[in-house]
Formats: structure tokens, C-alpha cells, sequence
């Protein structure tokens, strides 16, 4: 094994075509950075119909996918000492930053997605943790998946350009991240800020921190710390 190892346990192998097609992530497959491993969970079913799913005990609407597939798949799995294998579902833990960050440190991550009416309840416990990627509901695992694979791949060395683009990044620290502009100076009569143009170091630090706290402030209060807050007052009317 080399580099960073997604092993993802999948009815719909498909659906991670898109990481051939995702920039950074392309990159970093193309640079051997990582590597996404896919095991088809059809492969694994039973009987010539290669089964994987079946009805609920104890009725209800939907089918279920069966632990024993599941449970195959996850022992095919070549594995590292340092991994975690996570189940995705809309009842575990919804995904933070923090979260990828602390996996970023890992060799290889193992992600069991599901699909239908979700899996056999004895699935669990191969998992060491359950993530939810929202309080909503999708139709599998896959998407949660992808978006961990994406996210996690642009916090590892030698995959994003510029090292520098993840310090100041909205959740990487408490706050949201300052507006950003590119060229044109002026676009549709809208003006880039004066300061961004100034030149002076200092003053562009302080207006980004000022805009960062404002930011935060009225979009997501909830981020913030409290003293944080407390040095703070704004005035309501201000777009950000
Ligand atoms: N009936 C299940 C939901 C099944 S959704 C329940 O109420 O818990 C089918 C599969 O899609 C789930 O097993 C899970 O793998 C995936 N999924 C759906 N929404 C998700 C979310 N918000 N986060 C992570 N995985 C999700």
C-alpha cells in the first residue's frame, strides 16, 4: 500500500466514476497519493442471483441489505493498522471538518454505504464510527461517501497547490472565511473593496478578520466562541 487508501464497500461502484473527473481529487489519484478502492457488494450476494438485499423482520416498506454480504466484503479488505471504518447514516454523527482532519492522519479509511431501506442492524458493528453527512435522507451511501473522500483527500500533503488555501478556509477555525475577489477591479458597477487594492498588508489583515467575524456572526452565530461574540456589535443593516 502507498499513500492514502479509500476502500469503499458499494452496491453502485458507478457512482465514484465522478472522482475521475474532480480535480484535486484526479490529481491526487493520477500522483498515487491515494488510492479508492472499490468492492462491488454484488460480488459478494449469495445464490445465483447474487442476492444482497432482503424483506424486513417483522414487516414494513422497503428491503434491507443483508450482513452477510457486507460482512464478506469487509474481510476481502486488505487492511491497515492505522484505519477506521466508517458506516454511513443518516443516524450517525454529522461529518465536521474536525472530523476529516482527524482521519487525514490515518493510512486508510474503509466506508461501508447503504442503500434501500439501509442495512441489517448487525452491520454496525464493523464500523467504528457511524457519520451522517446532514439531517436529510438519500437514497445511499454513496454520495456521503464521495463527499468524505473529497473532503478528506484536499487536507493531505502534496494534493492541493498552495498549503496556504487551508489555513484560512471557512471551518477550519471557528469562523466562516473573509469574501474573496478576483479581477475585474470593477464587474456590473460592483467594486472590489479599497483596501484589497491598498497594498498594506496590515489593513488587509485586520478588514478580513473584521469580515470573517461579521460573517460568522450573521450567517452561522452558532460557530462562534462566546468571547468572541461578546467583544463584538454590529450593526444589523450590513449585507454580509
Ligand atoms: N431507513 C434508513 C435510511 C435509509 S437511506 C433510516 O431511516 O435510517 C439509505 C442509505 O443511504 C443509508 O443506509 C445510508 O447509507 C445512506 N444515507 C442516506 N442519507 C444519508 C446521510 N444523510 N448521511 C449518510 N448516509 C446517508
Amino acid at each position: 500500500m502507498s499513500g492514502f487508501n479509500f476502500d469503499v464497500i458499494t452496491l453502485f461502484p458507478k457512482a465514484f466514476e465522478l472522482i475521475n473527473n474532480l480535480g484535486v481529487i484526479t490529481k491526487a489519484l493520477d500522483k498515487n497519493l491515494i488510492d479508492v478502492n472499490l468492492h462491488d457488494l454484488r460480488e459478494y450476494g449469495e445464490g445465483s442471483y447474487r442476492q444482497v438485499d432482503d424483506k424486513p423482520y417483522g414487516g414494513g416498506a422497503g428491503m434491507v441489505l443483508k450482513p452477510e454480504p457486507i460482512y464478506k466484503a469487509y474481510d476481502s479488505i486488505r487492511k491497515s493498522p492505522k484505519r477506521k471504518t466508517l458506516l454511513m447514516t443518516p443516524q450517525g454523527k454529522v461529518l465536521k471538518q474536525n472530523d476529516l482532519v482527524r482521519w487525514s492522519t490515518l493510512d486508510q479509511v474503509i466506508i461501508i454505504c447503504g442503500q434501500y431501506e439501509g442495512f441489517d442492524e448487525r452491520v454496525r458493528f464493523l464500523a467504528d464510527e457511524e457519520i451522517s453527512i446532514g439531517d436529510y435522507v438519500l437514497s445511499g451511501g454513496e454520495i456521503p461517501a464521495l463527499s468524505i473522500i473529497n473532503g478528506l483527500t484536499r487536507l493531505l500533503p502534496g494534493t492541493l497547490g498552495d498549503p496556504d488555501s487551508l489555513v484560512d478556509e471557512s471551518h477550519n477555525s471557528p469562523l466562516l472565511e473573509y469574501p474573496q475577489y478576483t479581477r475585474p477591479q470593477v464587474f456590473k458597477h460592483m467594486k472590489v473593496p479599497e483596501v484589497l487594492i491598498s497594498g498594506d498588508h496590515k489593513e488587509i489583515e485586520l478588514w478580513r478578520k473584521e469580515q470573517q467575524l461579521k460573517r460568522t456572526y450573521k450567517r452561522r452565530r452558532d460557530l462562534m466562541k462566546s468571547d468572541e461574540l461578546k467583544k463584538f456589535d454590529f450593526e444589523e443593516d450590513d449585507k454580509n
